[in-house]
């Protein structure tokens, strides 16, 4: 079962950037703010998220959560959005584990554009889309989202550029979880290619062992020709000796093969 993550409160901090540093943030934010109906909603949630009265935020498989605390009430925030299917999920698995540097960057804290690239190109995305999301708030206010909404979404973009594995969470699995899985798998692919191509042999055993079998002969045919250079031969050697060895060799290799 993968778990909810509640992250400390952010304290009042005015002038803060709201939209994000990082491209993952601001395409989260800018989501937002294109499905959003009125910019004076989105001028208020960001009064809200600056003015420390959002929070703490809970991050959770389809959900992000949170109270607003205007000073006069208490409003109770639930964002929804659509977790990946099984089918998706394989996607993200396999693209993954077709480049380590992917996994190599998550776990510094960096969503890759490449993967997001990647995934664009198989129908999916680790960074949800606002217009397909559900935010909902105990207030009375019409707007969708309404000002309180809006701040939990702009605090969500500044907890989402420091961890984007939180992308992971949102969208039904432990990003952590998933890390392991992708380093569990190269592990077992880098032993099990060493085990084929590296296993150590001694050098007796090695000595020892059977030979495998020999390629064929080349095809002769006919009777073997003497050479000339016999007939030059020195006087020390016995021409007729040395082509009877000759036709020896060539006779038995032929009988082996
Ligand atoms: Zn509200």
């Amino acid at each position: 079962m993968t778990d909810a993550v509640t992250l400390p409160r952010f304290a009042a901090q005015k002038g803060r950037r709201t939209r994000g540093r990082t491209w993952w943030a601001q395409r989260w934010v800018d989501d937002v703010e294109q499905a959003a109906l009125d910019s004076n909603t989105l001028k208020g949630g960001r009064v809200y998220a600056r003015g420390g009265l959002v929070g703490p935020l809970t991050f959770a498989p389809g959900l992000v959560s949170a109270d607003v605390h205007t000073g006069e009430e208490t409003l109770h925030v639930r964002i929804r959005v659509d977790q990946l299917d099984e089918r998706e999920w394989g996607q993200v698995l396999a693209t993954l584990a077709s480049r380590s540097g992917h996994v190599a960057q998550l776990s510094g804290g960096t969503l890759p554009r490449e993967l997001d690239d990647d995934l664009a190109a198989v129908d999916v995305s680790l960074v949800p889309s606002m217009f397909d999301a559900d935010a909902t708030c105990t207030c009375e206010e019409w707007d969708v989202p309404c000002r309180h909404a809006a701040a939990v979404l702009y605090q969500a973009a500044w907890l989402l550029d420091d961890d984007p594995l939180l992308f992971f969470l949102l969208r039904g699995r432990e990003g952590q979880e998933i890390l392991q899985i992708r380093h569990d798998s190269h592990e077992e692919t880098s032993h099990a290619s060493f085990d084929r191509s590296c296993s150590p042999v001694s050098a007796s055993d090695a000595y020892a062992a059977i030979p495998g079998p020999l390629p064929a002969p080349p095809h002769t045919r006919g009777t073997p020709v003497r050479p000339g250079w016999l007939d030059d031969a020195p006087p020390e050697v016995r021409a007729d000796a040395v082509w009877s060895a000759i036709v020896t060799a060539i006779s038995r290799y032929g009988d082996r093969a």
